[in-house]
C-alpha cells in the first residue's frame, strides 16, 4: 500500500536536520517544512502572527506550543503537502508532538545523535543566506565567492541564536523538552536512529540506507 512520507527530523541543534531534511526534499519531491523558517518569515513580513511572535521574542520568552502548532496546522493544509511533507524542528514538545499526532500523523521520525560539545563547535561555524540556505565556514563553504550564498548571491550571516552562549541555551532546553518527545515517538516505533556525528555526505547516505528498509517507503526513494 502506498503511504505518503510523513517524516520528522529530530536531533540536537547542529546535528544537521536543515540539510538532510533539503536532501530528502529533492530526493521525495516533497516540501521541506522548518518551523524555524516560518515563524522568522512571519516576523520578518510582519504580519499579525509575526507582531505577535516578535513580541513574545523580544520579551525573552518561548513561542507557545499552541502557537507553534497552529502555524504547523495552517502549513500542512497547503496544496504542496498533499503528496507528503518532511518537518524539521517539530515538534520540540510533548504538548506539540500530541496534538501533531492528530493533524500531522507522522509515520517516520528520523533522530540524528549529536553530542552537546559537536553542536558547539558545528553550530558556531554555521551561516545562513537571507533565503535559509544553510553553509558552513569549515564543512560546507559557498563555492563561487567568498560570504556569499551560491543560489542566489546574497551575503551570508550568523545566526544570532547560533553564538556558543545561545547555543547552550538551545541545548538545555533540547534536553529537557525535545529528547522525551523522542523517546515518546520511539516507544511508537517510529524512530529511525542515525549518528550524525559523521560529514554530511555519509550521514545522508545513512538516511537513505535506513530509510530504504520501510518497505512503504523503499520505492518512492528508489524512482530517482
Ligand atoms: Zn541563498
Amino acid at each position: 500500500m502506498k503511504q505518503t512520507p510523513r517524516i520528522v527530523i529530530l536531533g540536537a541543534q547542529g546535528a544537521g536536520k536543515g540539510t538532510q531534511a533539503g536532501r530528502l526534499m529533492h530526493r521525495l519531491h516533497i516540501p521541506h517544512i522548518s518551523t524555524g523558517d516560518i515563524l522568522r518569515d512571519n516576523v520578518a513580513r510582519k504580519t499579525a502572527l509575526g507582531k505577535k511572535i516578535g513580541a513574545i521574542i523580544d520579551g525573552g520568552q518561548m513561542i507557545p506550543d499552541h502557537m507553534t502548532n497552529a502555524v504547523m496546522r495552517n502549513r500542512l493544509r497547503q496544496t504542496d503537502c498533499s503528496n507528503g511533507w518532511i518537518v524539521d524542528g517539530y515538534p520540540r514538545s510533548i504538548e506539540q508532538a500530541k496534538p501533531f499526532h492528530v493533524f500531522g500523523k507522522p509515520n517516520v521520525v528520523i533522530e540524528l545523535h549529536f553530542r552537546d560539545k559537536d553542536a558547539i563547535k558545528r553550530l558556531s561555524g554555521r551561516r545562513v543566506c537571507p533565503q535559509g540556505h544553510i553553509y558552513h565556514l569549515r564543512h560546507d563553504p559557498p563555492k563561487k565567492k567568498r560570504g556569499h550564498c551560491d543560489h542566489d548571491g546574497l551575503p551570508l550571516k550568523q545566526r544570532a541564536d547560533d553564538t556558543p552562549t545561545a547555543i547552550r541555551k538551545r541545548l538545555r532546553i533540547f534536553h529537557a523538552r525535545t529528547e522525551p518527545v523522542i523517546s515518546w515517538y520511539r516507544q511508537k516505533g517510529l524512530v529511525v536512529e542515525i549518528d550524525a556525528s559523521k560529514p554530511i555526505a555519509v550521514v545522508y547516505r545513512e538516511v537513505l540506507k535506513k530509510l530504504k528498509r520501510l518497505p512503504w517507503l523503499s520505492s518512492q526513494l528508489s524512482t530517482k
